[in-house]
């Protein structure tokens, strides 16, 4: 199941990087996309400036540095490139001479010993490394977010950014020809994140022709971004995956069913990272589910002293699962509540939770929703205050019980 995951990080580990390719066929649907970006490039009517958009997920960052290689590919064939001219090898490494990453950054605590032309400022050539082992360790390649971005950069809470220094380091670099390709290319993730003098030096650097030089510029919040910067770029608009194709690639990489990889593909809205997302913690929640229908089974059927032992054996977990287990309580009321009240639409489950939380709806409604949460919620605190975990959850088991009751 995660024997793609496993090989890629040892042949990354082995330094194996020329594997790790990305072509079209790489990345997941988005055919049409895929094959009028192909036709674009093949006509020669690339427009100087690329801006694609799409949520989380999607894919676009990979669609964009796929599109890269096949503009600088030599012999790209049917619709892709070719995978092994030199181009090729070098974009499979990200380290073609002719291809500029520009992303957010922030300092880290693994970077002290970086300094260079401009001082301490952090700038995305200082994180080149962990950038490439980003794009090329995650399974399918490139499909990461921001937030797995600045956990890999070791900037804790902080958020990344793109100075106006990132903009300096442009100019410089489109100031020398092509090294080897026909093409200069600039990749540009997440120009949301340019604070304004930043946004503005790159204005003025797309305002200016450059020949044989494209930028493209790969975007989840385009709506951020300045107008001027928009009306110089072509939005290429990157959709939801196609359902039917993330259900054929949860099938092929993950050994999912295809009932299951349909549903999850429905309920995560054609994003893949989210699909992973659900499909790990599902594997997670396993325990936390299997207490929670136990807690509601019991509350129904009014089993007291069979209620005094599920809530002496959640009191024996440690806090950490506690506390998972009521959080995930949380998220189930919730959705359970949405179905009851028909907005099945707005509830995220499927699988065995789907299927229990059908069941369950009719139990939970106006009357209770309201004293359930806030009673699961007070739990949480009390763990956190570290209460006596039996007083605890033993006032929970019961309390629960009697909001459950309360609609036969
Ligand atoms: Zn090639």
């Amino acid at each position: 199941m995660r024997l793609g995951k496993i090989a890629n990080k040892f042949a990354f580990a082995l330094g194996f990087h020329y594997l790790c390719s990305m072509q079209f066929k790489d990345i997941v649907g988005q055919h049409l996309l895929k094959e009028s970006l192909a036709r674009m490039a093949d006509s020669g009517r690339v427009g100087h400036a690329l801006l694609f958009t799409g949520r989380e997920g999607v894919g676009a960052l990979p669609l964009a540095v796929a599109f890269a290689q096949y503009i600088n590919c030599a012999q790209s064939v049917g619709g892709d490139s070719c995978g092994v001219c030199a181009s090729c090898v070098q974009m499979n490494q990200l380290a073609h001479p002719d291809v500029h990453f520009v992303f957010p950054v922030n300092k880290s605590k693994s970077a002290e010993a970086v300094s260079g032309a401009d001082g301490d400022k952090p700038v995305s050539d200082h994180f080149i490394a962990k950038w490439r082992e980003q794009i090329l360790q995650v399974v399918p390649k490139g499909y990461f977010n921001e937030q797995m971005w600045y956990r890999t950069l070791d900037i804790d809470n902080k958020q990344g950014n793109i100075s106006r220094y990132e903009a300096d380091r442009i100019l410089r670099k489109l100031s020398f020809k092509a090294f080897e390709s026909k093409y200069k290319i600039v990749i540009v993730w997440l120009p949301e994140r340019m604070n304004p003098q930043a946004a503005n030096a790159l204005l003025k650097i797309l305002e200016e022709p450059w020949e044989n030089t494209f930028f493209l510029l790969v975007s989840h919040a385009p709506e951020r971004l300045l107008p001027t910067i928009l009306s110089r770029t072509q939005t290429i608009d990157v959709p939801a995956i196609d359902p039917g194709a993330l259900s054929a690639w949860l099938r092929a990489t993950q050994g999912l069913p295809a009932e299951k990889a349909d549903a999850l593909a429905r309920v995560s809205f054609g994003n893949l990272l989210e699909a992973l997302r659900l499909l790990s913690e599902e594997e997670q929640d396993d325990e936390q589910f299997d207490l929670f229908v136990q807690l509601m089974r019991l509350s129904y059927e009014d089993k007291h002293l069979a209620l005094l032992e599920w809530a002496e054996s959640v009191a024996s977990m440690n806090r950490e699962s506690q506390k998972a287990f009521l959080e995930n309580t949380l998220r189930l009321l919730r959705d359970a509540y949405m179905m009851s009240m028909g907005m099945d639409e707005v509830a995220y489950l499927y699988g065995k939770e789907l299927a229990f939380c059908r069941k369950f709806a009719p139990f939970v409604n106006n009357r209770n929703i309201e004293a359930l949460t806030r009673q699961t919620q007070q739990t949480v605190d009390d763990v956190a205050r570290n209460g006596n975990p039996k007083i605890v959850f033993t006032h929970y088991a019961l309390t629960v019980s009697k909001l459950i009751n309360r609609l036969r």
